[in-house]
């Protein structure tokens, strides 16, 4: 599978039987855009127009289309941005949201599970420098627990 990095669009009348890879189709009668997933899987995207859906910005040379394409339900699961014609790709963002929403997971259920029995602050060393990202993610944990009120 060969991923596409620029995109032409394809100003129609009607959404043809079978799209061409790397272009996307604007049926502004329809208030519809299609192309295939940028990823090369194939498989057709519809980005419907509207308010709470899609916008499509046309500057007389390229397109955007608003929001970000994600999808999702699709086994290949590809986000990406398509602005001025340009594909770019969220998998960075992707990977560091999940990861962070994995560990930030992982600090709630500790904080859940040993709860009964310690806190997150208790649990750290005290003296121990901490960075400014570590303060911000301590701030969000609940306060309190037994070993608080000494
Ligand atoms: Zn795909």
């Amino acid at each position: 599978m060969k991923r596409v990095a620029k995109v032409r669009h394809l100003f129609v009348t009607h959404v043809p039987e079978t799209l061409e890879d790397g272009v996307v189709y604007v049926a502004m009668d329809l208030g519809t855009v299609v192309h295939r997933c940028c990823c090369g899987c194939g498989l057709e995207v519809v980005t419907p127009l509207s308010p709470t859906d899609w916008s499509l910005t046309y500057d007389g040379e390229s397109i955007s289309l608003n929001p970000s394409i994600g999808n999702w339900s699709f086994p290949c699961r590809s986000h990406y941005w398509i602005e001025n014609n340009e594909v770019s790709w969220a998998e960075d963002w992707s990977v560091w949201r999940i990861e962070a929403a994995r560990r930030w997971d992982q600090r709630v259920k500790r904080w859940h599970y040993g709860a009964g029995h310690e806190s997150p602050a208790a649990n750290r060393p005290k003296g121990e420098a901490r960075s400014d990202d570590d303060d911000q993610a301590e701030s969000r944990l609940p306060e309190g627990g037994p070993s608080d009120h000494e």
